[in-house]
């Protein structure tokens, strides 16, 4: 399959995990892509390397996306890189653990500045930039299973997945005019180093897998394919919608 052929995307946070496996299948099928993260390094290099080898282009910008600021000018200089850009993906996201009653300002900042802020002031470059040059751009939001379901002791993650949520089916209606889609995907419990604790913690893993209905985690490859449809034009009627990657892990029912 070609369906990203002449295409150009920017994926966040796409040094590991979730980010890389989408800018590989992307990749894999025709698109040139911007790779992203805090700084590059060797993860970034090999990746690179990985996608010339498939014929097509790539490049990394680094930007620190807590800051609105950087995550404009991530999006102007992406355009600037291949003269084009025609699908966002904001996955860079962090959580932070704790009681409720014992979350700091700072950390609270983190996380909402990182899933939420930082991805408020990038999609609004990249429409933009689509509405000055009469783009048909497509945006995936990487949000999360906890858009809709609780977890206790993440609240700052769950308000920002949660808002998440709200944007893209916001944005669905304010963009549909200029013919600019947005949908979030919505990973279960999916082996990366985000979940390093977990996936080290035999008994807690256990636990998790008991309430996922296909009883295993997820690949980062199977997140990335539910990306690649809703990036491609087989998507083209699909807008303000979350597909989830879970599992069936949020509409799971325990028989008693
Ligand atoms: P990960 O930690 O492996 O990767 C996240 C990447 O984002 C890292 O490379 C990190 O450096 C980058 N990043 C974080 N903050 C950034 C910032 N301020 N600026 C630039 N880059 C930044 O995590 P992952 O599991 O691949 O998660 C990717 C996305 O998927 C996240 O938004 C996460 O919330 C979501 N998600 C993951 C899971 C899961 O089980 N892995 C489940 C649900 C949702």
């Amino acid at each position: 399959m070609d369906r990203f052929k002449n295409k150009v995307a920017l994926i966040t946070g796409s040094s590991q995990g979730i980010g890389a496996a989408c800018a590989l299948k992307l990749a894999s099928e025709g698109c040139n892509v911007i790779l992203n993260g805090h700084k590059f390094d060797e993860r970034g290099e090999k990746l690179i390397a990985q996608i010339e080898k498939m014929g097509q282009k790539a490049v990394f910008l680094a930007a620190d996306l807590s800051k609105a600021k950087e995550a404009i000018k991530l999006v102007n200089d992406a355009v600037k890189e291949f003269g084009q850009l025609d699908i966002l993906i904001n996955n860079a996201g962090v959580e932070k653990k704790a009681d409720f009653w014992e979350v700091t300002e700072e950390d609270y900042d983190l996380v909402m500045d990182t899933n939420l802020k930082g991805v408020f002031f990038g999609i609004q470059s990249f429409v933009n930039y689509c509405r000055k040059h009469k783009i048909a751009g497509t945006v995936i939001n990487m949000s999360s299973v906890h858009e809709e379901i609780v977890f206790p002791h993440f609240a700052a993650y769950c308000a920002s997945k949660g808002g998440l949520r709200m944007l893209t089916r916001n944005l669905a209606t304010e963009l549909a005019p200029f013919n600019i889609r947005i949908n979030n995907v919505a990973p279960g419990a999916v082996s990366t180093p985000i979940n390093q604790d977990l996936l080290e913690d035999k008994k807690q893993l256990e636990k998790v897998l008991q309430n996922i209905p296909l009883k295993r985690m997820g690949k980062v490859e199977e997140v990335a394919n539910v990306v690649a449809f809703l990036a491609s034009n087989e998507a083209a009627y699909v807008t303000g919608s979350t597909y989830f990657v879970d599992g069936g892990l949020t509409y799971h029912y325990e028989e008693q």
